[in-house]
């Protein structure tokens, strides 16, 4: 089959590689019929987590089964599905309790040795492990292209504004407005928020944020803390959800929250750190929540049903639509900004 893969760092390239295979009992082989470039695929591209030369790479996938296992009991060969973008055994504790980010056996497709050693999504074809849990049937109301993102970044929106327990008139200011913020910003919406403020330094970003129903807050023309201040009367938001994943967008995130707020942080950290004064936050009453990874499968229904409803839409954040083949001038539109979503059409 046709397959982006992992050339050496800094290259991506098409290849033909062994088609999938039924490996284990509860697998599935879905034929891709959109897949997606993410920002998490740039890592292994530039060396920043180990993958192997040929493997391929992706995990964001929409596609049609084409193949399952014995053990497979809610798929058959012709439905419409969507893929999680991590991979979980379904079985284990946390997975019994909806904390799919938590699996025993945690892992993500086109993630390298490290992520289990599973072939990504950018290719014609993918395996699927434990598939009854990974794959969500795709209602015949929704086209592909609405549907791919509820595997992944539309669902950790929504994730996020649930967890900070967004609510009708409250004040949200989203820190980073990328592809999480965007849906983010439009959870908060769909949830009932009063206002939503999205805050970033890019004005690309800035204009998809208000396009996704926010005011934009350019944070290089505007101090975020101000323009909450003066938004509610000096108080601060009452949500932020943080999803830029560094210590200079933490910090912002604690300075726009109100007394007594909430802030949720979705942006990925690994090895930084902050110094925080915990008798500050004390006594601000703050309450701080990790999202950690957005467990997929315990959020994507809701999702989709947002989808189907129209209050999550990801067209707007789709910059490009191109052939698979055309994979390498994808990664490089999209590694230079100049792409906010590159979509490869197997
Ligand atoms: P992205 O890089 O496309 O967007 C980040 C945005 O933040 C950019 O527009 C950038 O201009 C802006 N930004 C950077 N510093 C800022 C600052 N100090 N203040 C305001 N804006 C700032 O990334 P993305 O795909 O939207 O993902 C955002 C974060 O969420 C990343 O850390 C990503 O790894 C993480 N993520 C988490 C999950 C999860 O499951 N928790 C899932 C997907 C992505
Ligand atoms: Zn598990």
């Amino acid at each position: 089959m046709r397959a982006v893969v992992f050339d050496v760092v800094g290259k991506v390239r098409l290849a033909d590689v062994a088609d999938p295979t039924l490996e284990e009992p509860g697998d599935a082989i879905v034929r891709v019929t959109r897949t997606a470039i993410c920002g998490s695929d740039l890592h292994f591209v530039h060396g920043k987590a180990p993958i192997d030369p040929g493997d391929v790479l992706g995990h964001e996938a929409v596609g049609v089964v084409e193949a399952t296992g014995p053990d497979v009991a809610r798929f058959a060969v012709g439905d419409r599905v969507v893929v999680a973008f991590n991979i979980a055994c379904g079985a284990c504790w946390f997975c019994r309790r909806g904390e799919t980010q938590l699996c025993d056996d945690f892992r993500n497709l086109g993630a390298g040795a490290f992520g289990g050693g599973l072939q990504g999504a950018q290719a014609t074809h993918v395996r699927v492990p434990a598939a009854d849990v990974n794959l969500l049937r795709i209602p015949d109301t929704i086209d592909d292209e609405r549907a791919l993102f509820v595997g992944d970044v539309l669902t950790t929106g929504l994730y996020s504004a649930s967890l900070a327990a967004v609510g009708r008139s409250d004040t949200v200011a989203v820190i980073g407005c990328g592809p999480v913020g965007f849906f983010s910003i439009q959870a908060a919406r769909a949830l009932g928020a009063g206002s939503v403020f999205g805050i970033d330094l890019e004005p690309a970003r800035l204009e998809l944020a208000a396009i996704a129903g926010a005011v934009p807050v350019d944070a290089h023309a505007r101090h975020p803390q101000t323009a909450l201040a003066d938004a509610t009367d000096g108080r601060g938001a009452d949500v932020v959800i943080e999803a830029v994943g560094s210590p200079t967008a933490f910090e912002s995130a604690m300075g726009v929250v109100r007394r007594g707020g909430r802030v949720v942080v979705v942006g990925v950290y690994a090895g930084e750190s902050v110094e925080v004064q915990l008798g500050v936050y004390w006594a601000r009453a703050l309450t701080l929540r990790f999202a950690g990874i957005c467990p997929v499968h315990a959020w994507w229904d809701r999702a989709m049903a947002e989808v189907e409803a129209g209050r999550l839409d990801p067209t707007p954040l789709i910059s490009h639509r191109l052939p698979l083949d055309d994979a390498v001038a994808g990664y490089g539109l999209f590694d230079r900004r100049e792409a906010t979503k590159v979509v490869l059409i197997p």
